[in-house]
């Protein structure tokens, strides 16, 4: 028998990424456009699995915040995001509505990315992990023995609060809801306000670099204290700059021995992270 074929959208804020297939080594048909006005970037994503023909289920890893909660009247709706046009957005009625597929797993954007790393990536048989990502914003997502963590909305990993001393550290943040949280202080966002500069652009040994690695160790230590992972996958475009081996010591001597440290490590997937965390997604909602 033919296998069901399972459908991924990647909905980010800046572009929605679509695709057909059941794996890294099978995503037949991509397609990517930029995300636009709501009705008509969920339209251009129906479309999309309208031509493919049947899908059994479609999985969406959406920017957020969103609402997860089953038997909400907001169900499947991103709620509260800054982004222009998209407040109260029904994201799963859209799709639903444009493709007549029922199955629809629906998630954030990191839990997503936190699933394909456990089915495909640097998570594989690992029950309980974090998955960090660290790029424009900030954003994490948690399995937690075996489950993706969700509890009354969905963590907000970027939102933390962090000890900013600032005396040593004037510079206020970014984020317009807390200014100097995790995201204000360490996204690729607050690096670019800070410096003047792409973290992309920032050299090796930049001071920048060493007080990226303070406010991120900060923030992980915060995760290990609270959630127990046994491994802390760090991705996003800023992570790729960062010395991994540097930002584990930096979390050990945080801890100060009074708890083993996670693994700390680059994610496995490097292309197409995002769609993958949708397809797992479309895994589980067929299910
Ligand atoms: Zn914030």
């Amino acid at each position: 028998m033919k296998e069901a074929e399972l459908g991924g959208i990647e909905a980010g804020g800046t572009k929605f990424v679509c695709a057909i297939g059941r794996g890294p080594d099978d995503l037949r048909v991509r397609e990517e456009f930029p995300t636009t006005a709501p009705a008509e970037t969920l339209e251009r994503a129906a479309a999309f699995f309208r031509r493919q023909g049947a899908v059994e289920s479609i999985g969406i890893a959406c920017f957020g915040p969103i609402d997860l909660q089953p038997g909400s009247p907001a169900y499947g709706f991103i709620t509260s995001t800054p982004k222009e046009g998209w407040r109260n957005v029904d994201v799963v009625g859209a799709i639903r509505g444009g493709t007549g597929v029922a199955a629809i797993g629906f998630d954030t954007d990191v839990n997503g990315a936190a699933l394909a790393e456990a089915r495909w990536g640097a998570a594989r048989g690992v029950d309980s992990f974090v998955y960090l990502t660290v790029g424009t914003g900030i954003g994490g997502g948690a399995m937690i023995e075996g489950r993706l963590l969700h509890g009354k909305m969905h963590p907000e990993m970027g939102h933390i609060r962090i000890p900013r001393d600032a005396a040593h550290d004037p510079f206020g943040g970014v984020c317009p809801w807390h200014g100097d949280c995790l995201e204000g202080l360490a996204s690729g966002t607050a690096m670019r306000k800070r410096w003047g500069c792409r973290a992309e652009e920032l050299p090796d040994g930049h001071p920048g670099w060493a007080l990226e690695r303070h406010y991120l160790a900060l923030g992980l230590v915060s995760f290990i204290c609270t959630l127990s992972p046994r491994r802390i996958v760090v991705g996003g475009g800023v992570a790729q700059r960062l010395d991994f081996e540097r930002m584990r010591e930096q979390v050990r001597l945080l801890l100060k021995g009074y708890l083993a440290e996670p693994d700390i490590v680059p994610p496995g997937l490097t292309r197409n992270a995002g769609v993958l965390g949708a397809l797992a997604l479309a895994e589980i909602a067929r299910s």
